[in-house]
């Protein structure tokens, strides 16, 4: 037993004793601090549990929409689980392969740590993708960082930028994580929610938009930030050029930073185009844009992601990511450096993933919304991503929620829709501010980047479902 433990057993006294007694022939316990042990009856045992419970900048610390329905499905086992954001069929050849190489490889160098601020031949391939796209050359080594997932691009920028009491604008329904990281930075989210201009009929995400009026006057002089999210998690909204170029001038007006999340990016289906609010005038300036290699390649368990902006922005990022995270995995960016090289000999191919993806999704999308209409949901059909939110409230006479004990109906709805149908969703009012949390409440997300015969299974059994309740 080690001396530090053996303390830990004695009492407080007894070890001050022994503590004297060893210090005095040895001298090497000087710096041990003594360890006080709290009795379970004593009144400092509430002084204990005080002192350790979850910092107040955490609120109330519950448990995230993705820990509990990933655990959820663990216990309900679904058919079909389009919850969580991820494909359940394998990536490209070309970048399984990838990864499989370096770990097998001559080179040892590709297992050890790498260039703390993105691997070298990874950030220069985002530049290879990127510089193009944004219209200007854009720096490897000091215009990009290479992040743990988007999740760690948008934490860097968040708490990198943002200060105690500083606003920041966020549009709802909205990544969950962008509430909790502002509030860790100390800042104060605002929320403004997109709402659908139209309730009846065939509805995109394009029918649901903000209020320009509202969103102007949530700007002003504290406001440090927007984060947008486009193409957007979860309706699949594509933010139009007008769109953008409106939240481009209040960020001019009154000197904002866009955090702009654009993991879906490779995602858009055709005629929408997604638009890149740094390469609106005057907005590469102000501008972070975050990707995914997750999202871009069908590799969600790689949790690579990146950043891009100017340089004295980026600066910013490095300074939290160098000592909260310091480097990423180096096979996996060798491995998505790789399969950037894969695409960009083939850019201009119909056959390269970043064109191709979308491609394979849009007969998927189409599916699902079909089956979503005929099965008494009202999708809202996506223009973008592999979400797609639907209105259920149609079916509210048919389940009965009331021995559901969640205080939100969506919760309500897609717990005991996956104990009935065996199919798992997600709910949209984890996307929304406690204020505004009655806004997703009709609403459940459907992931459709799934096999063909987990859709096929998901139209069975929600036919059978309302077969059963007729
Ligand atoms: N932003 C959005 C909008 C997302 O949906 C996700 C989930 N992919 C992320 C960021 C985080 O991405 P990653 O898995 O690369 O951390
Ligand atoms: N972005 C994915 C989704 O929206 C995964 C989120 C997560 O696992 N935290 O489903």
């Amino acid at each position: 037993m080690s001396l530090t433990l053996l303390l830990r057993r004695l009492s407080y006294q007894r070890s001050q004793t022994l503590l004297a007694a060893v210090s005095a022939h040895t001298g090497i316990v000087k710096q041990i601090k003594p360890v006080q042990i709290v009795r379970n009856n004593s009144k400092q045992a509430g002084v204990m549990s005080d002192k350790f419970s979850l910092p107040t900048r955490y609120g109330t610390g519950e448990k995230s929409v993705w820990v509990e329905y990933i655990q959820l499905n663990l216990e309900y086992k679904p058919a079909v689980n389009l919850g969580q954001g991820f494909p359940d069929y394998h990536a490209p050849d070309h970048v399984r392969k990838a990864l499989a190489d370096i770990a097998v490889g001559d080179n040892p160098l590709l297992n050890q740590y790498t260039r703390g601020f993105g691997h070298p031949r990874l950030v220069q391939n985002l530049s290879k993708i990127y510089s193009p796209l944004i219209g200007r050359e854009i720096d490897p080594f000091n215009e990009i960082l290479v992040s743990s997932g988007a999740y760690e691009a948008l934490f860097s920028s968040i708490l990198g930028h943002v200060d105690t009491g500083d606003e920041v604008i966020v549009i709802e329904p909205f990544f969950d994580c962008y509430d909790f990281m502002i509030r860790s930075a100390g800042g104060i989210p605002r929320f403004i929610p997109l709402t659908p201009k139209k309730t009846s009929g065939d509805i995109t995400s394009a029918d649901w938009v903000l209020d320009e009026k509202e969103l102007e006057k949530m700007f002003n002089s504290r406001t440090k930030m927007i984060i947008l999210n486009t193409p957007h998690n979860p309706l699949g909204k594509v933010f139009t050029q007008r769109e953008l170029e409106l939240i481009a001038d209040l960020c001019k007006k009154h000197n904002v930073l866009c955090l702009s999340d654009e993991v879906y990016e490779w995602m858009v289906y055709e005629p929408n185009k997604h638009i890149r609010i740094a390469t609106l005038p005057g907005m590469w300036e102000r501008t972070i844009t975050v990707g995914s290699a997750g999202k871009t390649f069908s590799v969600t368990g790689w949790k690579i992601g990146w950043a891009y902006g100017p340089a004295n922005l980026m600066r910013n990022l490095q300074v939290v990511h160098q000592n909260c995270v310091y480097t990423c995995c180096t096979p996996v960016q060798e491995a998505v450096a790789r399969s950037f090289d894969y695409e960009l000999a083939r850019i201009n191919s119909p056959d390269c993933y970043l064109v191709a993806l979308k491609r394979e999704l849009l007969p998927k999308r189409d599916y699902l919304v079909k089956i979503l209409k005929e099965n008494g949901f009202k999708p809202t059909v996506p223009e973008a991503g592999y979400f797609i939110v639907a209105d259920w409230t149609q079916l509210e006479n048919k389940i009965d929620l009331s021995q559901e004990p969640d205080k939100y109906k969506d919760y309500r709805f897609t717990k005991k829709f996956a104990k009935e149908a065996s199919l798992l969703g997600i709910p949209p009012s984890a996307f929304y501010s406690e204020d505004h949390k009655y806004l997703g409440e009709n609403f459940a997300r459907f992931c459709f980047i799934k096999k063909d015969e987990n859709l096929e299974m998901t139209e069975k059994l929600m036919k059978q479902w309302n077969a059963k309740k007729k």
